[in-house]
C-alpha cells in the first residue's frame, strides 16, 4: 500500500443514490469546524458527492473558521 499520496484518499463511503458502499474517488480530506476529519469525494458510479466522517480526532489543530 502506498501511503504517500496526501491529495488522494482512498476511503469507502455510503452512496445514498446507489444505496451501496462505494470507494470514494477524488477524495479530499477536510477538517470540520468541530475539529473532526472528514473525507469529501464522489461516487465512482454515479458521481454523487459523498462525505465520510472519520472517527478519530484531527492530528492537527482545527483550522479556525474564516472570519467575515
Ligand atoms: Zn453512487
Amino acid at each position: 500500500m502506498v501511503r504517500s499520496e496526501p491529495e488522494n484518499f482512498m476511503a469507502e463511503g455510503y452512496c445514498v443514490k446507489c444505496k451501496a458502499k462505494k470507494e470514494i474517488v477524488d477524495g479530499v480530506e477536510e477538517i470540520m469546524k468541530n475539529g473532526r476529519k472528514a473525507i469529501k469525494g464522489k461516487c465512482p458510479t454515479c458521481g454523487t458527492v459523498m462525505f465520510k466522517i472519520l472517527g478519530g480526532k484531527a492530528a492537527t489543530p482545527p483550522t479556525p473558521p474564516v472570519a467575515s
